[in-house]
């Protein structure tokens, strides 16, 4: 199955991904968490995508794209993958379709995870994600079981720098119009469903498959 999960930054995407990439077997491929990575390393992609992401800015397609046709291009992709933060331009969905095409594939589903703008503030600025495993946590909404210490492998959590409340409405803000040219561009292809992001994270992920599960029959 080929996923796409669309959401503004806060909306649970990598949450649900992580979710979902366990019961299907299939890679999780997140931009963001590669550009992190790519900065980490201090490799050239990582310091030009620095110096956008550090503004809440989006890097440019040009790179966008480069970096996801070298990943669909894995062996463990054949099986399927679930794309997270990508595309988040029209130009990077219609190079994704051009892409795709080209392996003889296409996108089954592209779940776009609603959440209100406040309800995103509120959960980009008490996110923390284990520095060890990657693994997020909020501090109201996910608590680790013990304050600033990862429960999967006891990693120090952290707060992404672009997380900070001044970055964090830039980022809504150039994400959002974006966004919704997205949705144009999937609802005319029939691809976009529909998930109410603001339950219970559990629930989220109960809707995404019985979504999915109609949606198949
Ligand atoms: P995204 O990948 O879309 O930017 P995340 O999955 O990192 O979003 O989630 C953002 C923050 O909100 C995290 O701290 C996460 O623990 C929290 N979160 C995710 N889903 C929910 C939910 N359904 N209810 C409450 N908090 C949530
Ligand atoms: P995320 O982890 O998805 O919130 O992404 C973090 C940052 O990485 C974004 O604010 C952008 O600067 C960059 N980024 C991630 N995905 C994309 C994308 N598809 N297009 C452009 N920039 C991206």
């Amino acid at each position: 199955m080929n996923i796409i999960l669309m959401g503004l930054p806060g909306a649970g995407k990598g949450t649900q991904a992580a979710l979902i990439v366990e019961k299907l077997h299939i890679p999780h491929i997140s931009t963001g968490d590669m550009f992190r990575a790519a900065v980490k390393e201090e490799t050239p992609l990582g310091v030009e995508a620095k110096s956008y992401m550090d503004q809440g800015a989006l890097v440019p397609d040009r790179v966008t794209i480069g970096i996801v046709r070298d990943r669909l291009g894995k062996d463990d992709c054949e099986s399927g993958f679930l794309l997270d933060g990508f595309p988040r331009t029209v130009p990077q969905a219609e190079a994704l379709d051009e892409l795709l095409s080209d392996l003889g594939k296409e996108i089954d589903y592209v779940i776009y995870i609603e959440v209100s703008q406040q309800e995103l503030i509120s959960r980009l600025t008490g996110r923390r994600i284990c520095s060890n495993c990657g693994t997020t946590f909020h501090l109201q909404f996910a608590p680790p079981k013990v304050a600033g210490v990862c429960d999967r492998c006891g990693g120090s959590l952290y707060q992404r720098e672009d997380d900070q409340e001044e970055t964090v409405a830039k980022r809504l803000q150039i994400n959002q119009e974006q966004t919704e040219h997205l949705i144009r561009y999937y609802t005319a292809k029939e691809k976009l469903v529909r998930v109410d992001g603001e339950q219970p994270i559990e629930q989220v992920t109960e809707t995404i498959f019985s979504k999915i599960r109609s949606r198949t029959r």
